[in-house]
C-alpha cells in the first residue's frame, strides 16, 4: 500500500510513496505528513480469529494487511523485539481494576514507558531499510524524557544508523536522564542542552530544516531523519495494541463479541489515540475515544469547541510532562481523515500563521462522533494516585489523568480501558508526593526505595541498575554549539 500527503501535493514530491519512503523521509508537501492511501480491509471475523493468537501474531497479521514494502523476515525480526518485554506473549497486559474498568499497561518494555511499544520494532525496521539501500542515517531526537531513552535503546548498535539525542539539562527526572546518559552504543550521542524542552525541540527543528547542516552531513554520505511520532513508522505499531485491548476483554469474558468499549488515552502529540482512531475505522468495536489531558487543555478545547486556539496560551509545566503540549502534531492525520487534504491545509496554515484554526459546527459534530475530551490538574492526579493505591493499584501521573475521563465522559454503561503510558518508577517523586500528600523534593532513588518497600511494589532490575551504571555521556552544552558537536560526533 502506498502513502499520500495530508496537505495535498506540491507538484515536486511524488503523488504517492511507499511505506519505506514515507518513514525515511517523513516530511510531505507543504509541511504535511504521510498517511495510508486507505485503511486495509481486514478479513471477516479478524478479531475472533485472533483470540488465541500471541501479540506478535496479531501484529504480524495487521502489518501484513497494510501491504508494506518490508520483507517478511525483517518484520519478524522487528516483532521479536517484544521478547525484551516482561512477558513476550503478552507485552502489554490488560488488567482489571474495577468492575467496568481495565488498565492497558503499555510500560513493560526496556525503558518502562509506552514509547517502547512502537520504537522497539520501528528501530529495527528503519535500520533494515537503510542497510538494504546502503544508506546511512542520522536520527535526531529531542526529548522531554520518554522518547530519548526509548530511541537510544532501540537504535543502540544498529547498522547504518547514528543517533543524536538532545535533552533539557535539569528538565527530566533522574531516571530518565540516567537512562540516556548511561547508554553505551558507539553510534549514540547524548547532549544536555542549557535550556528547556522547547529550546531542545526548536534546536532540532532548525537542524532538520538547515541546508548547510544537510550539506555538511552529505560530505560524509549521511542523510537526516527523525524518530518522532509524526513518523508513520511509529503510528503503524500503535494501531495493533488497540486491537489487543478488545481481544483481551473478549478473552477474559468481560464482553461479548460486537459489544462496544470505551478507550481512554492520556494524550500529547496524539499518536497513541490516533492509533485507536485507525483501529476503530478498521473495525474494532469502540464506542468512543476519550482523550485525557493535563492543565495544558488544548486538545480538550479543540474537541469540545472545534476551535484550536493557541493565540494566548503558554505551555504549563506539569507533573505529567509527556503530555505538556501546545501544538499536537498528529491531530493533522485526523483532520485529513475527516475533512480531506484541502481543508487540512487551510487549518494547518491558519494554525501556523494565526495560531488558531476554527472548524464549522458540522465539522465539529463529526469530530465528536469519534472523540470526547476532558482535562485535569496535578492536584486531581495526586488524589487519584492515592485513592487507587489505597485499593491496591499503583499508577503513574499520566495514567491518573484518564480517571477524570472515565468518571465524566461516558454516556453509555460500557466497559472502559484506560491506557497506562508509564510505569510509576519513571515518576516516583511525584507518586510519593501524592501518597504522602506533601510537596517535598525527593530524589528519584529515595522515592523509588520508599515506595517499593512501603507498598511492596516491584522495582525492575533495569531501573535499580541505573544508579550504579557508568555515565557515558556527560556533555551539557549551549544551544549555539549543538551543530558543531553533532558534526564532531559524525566524524568521530
Ligand atoms: C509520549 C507520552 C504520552 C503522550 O502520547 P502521545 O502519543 O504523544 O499523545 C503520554 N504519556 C507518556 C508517559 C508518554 O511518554
Amino acid at each position: 500500500m502506498n502513502f499520500i500527503e495530508t496537505r495535498g501535493n506540491d507538484g515536486k514530491k511524488p503523488l504517492e510513496v511507499s511505506f519505506s519512503e514515507a518513514i525515511l523521509n517523513p516530511s510531505a508537501s507543504f509541511g504535511g505528513l504521510y498517511v495510508p492511501k486507505q485503511l486495509p480491509e481486514l478479513e471477516e471475523n479478524f478479531i475472533l480469529n485472533h483470540i488465541d493468537k500471541s501479540y506478535k501474531e496479531l501484529a504480524y497479521d495487521i502489518l501484513k494487511a497494510f501491504e508494506i514494502d518490508i520483507e517478511e523476515s525483517e518484520i519478524e525480526k522487528a516483532l521479536n523485539l517484544y521478547d525484551k518485554f516482561d512477558n513476550p506473549a503478552n507485552p502489554c497486559p490488560v488488567v482489571k481494576v474495577k468492575d467496568d474498568l481495565f488498565v492497558h499497561e503499555q510500560y513493560h518494555g526496556p525503558t518502562r514507558a509506552f514509547k517502547d511499544m512502537a520504537l522497539q520494532p520501528f528501530g529495527s525496521i528503519l535500520s533494515s531499510i537503510a542497510k538494504k539501500r546502503d544508506e546511512h542515517y542520522l536520527i535526531l531526537a529531542a526529548t522531554s524524557g520518554d522518547t530519548g531513552p526509548a530511541a537510544l535503546n532501540t537504535f543502540k548498535n544498529k547498522d547504518n544508523i547514528q543517533v543524536a539525542c538532545l535533552y533539557p539539562d535539569g528538565g527530566t527526572s533522574d531516571v530518565q536522564r540516567l537512562q540516556m546518559v548511561c547508554e553505551d552504543g558507539k553510534n549514540l550521542k547524548v547532549l544536555g542542552i542549557k535550556g528547556n524542552f522547547d529550546d531542545a525541540q526548536t534546536a532540532l527543528k532548525n537542524l532538520l530544516a538547515s541546508e548547510s547542516f544537510k550539506d555538511e552531513l552529505e560530505k560524509d554520505g549521511i542523510k537526516l531523519s527523525a524518530a518522532n511520532s509524526v513518523n508513520f513508522g511509529r503510528i503503524i505499531f500503535q494501531i495493533i495494541y488497540h486491537f489487543w485491548s478488545y481481544i483481551q476483554l473478549l478473552k477474559q469474558e468481560e464482553i461479548k463479541y460486537g459489544e462496544k468499549i470505551y478507550l481512554v488515552v492520556p494524550s500529547g502529540n496524539f499518536g497513541n489515540v490516533l492509533g485507536g482512531f485507525y483501529a476503530m475505522n478498521m473495525g474494532v468495536p469502540i464506542e468512543k475515544l476519550l482523550v485525557a489531558s493535563n492543565e495544558n487543555n488544548i486538545l480538550t478545547e479543540w474537541i469540545n469547541t472545534g476551535v484550536y486556539d493557541i493565540t494566548d496560551k503558554e505551555l504549563k509545566l506539569t507533573k505529567s510532562p509527556a503530555m505538556d503540549i501546545l501544538k499536537s502534531s498528529n491531530i493533522e492525520r485526523v483532520l485529513y481523515s475527516l475533512y480531506g487534504g484541502d481543508r487540512t491545509k487551510e487549518f494547518m496554515e491558519d494554525l501556523n500563521n494565526k495560531k488558531i484554526f476554527k472548524m464549522s459546527e458540522k465539522e465539529t459534530q463529526k469530530l465528536k462522533k469519534y472523540f470526547s475530551a476532558v482535562n485535569s490538574d496535578d492536584l486531581y492526579g495526586a488524589k487519584i494516585i492515592k485513592s487507587f493505591l489505597d485499593d491496591g493499584y499503583l499508577m503513574d501521573p499520566h495514567t491518573a489523568t484518564c480517571i477524570k475521563a472515565y468518571e465524566e465522559l461516558k454516556d453509555e454503561n460500557l466497559k472502559t480501558v484506560i491506557y497506562s503510558t508509564a510505569e510509576w518508577t519513571k515518576f516516583s517523586p511525584t507518586v510519593l508526593n501524592a501518597l504522602n500528600q506533601d510537596d517535598k523534593n525527593y530524589p528519584d532513588k529515595e522515592a523509588l526505595e520508599i515506595i517499593s518497600e512501603k507498598y511492596n511494589a516491584n522495582l525492575p532490575q533495569s531501573i535499580k541498575e541505573l544508579f550504579n551504571a557508568t555515565i557515558n555521556h556527560d556533555m551539557v552544552i549551549d544551544k549555539k554549539d549543538i551543530e558543531e558537536e553533532i558534526v564532531k560526533f559524525i566524524r568521530g
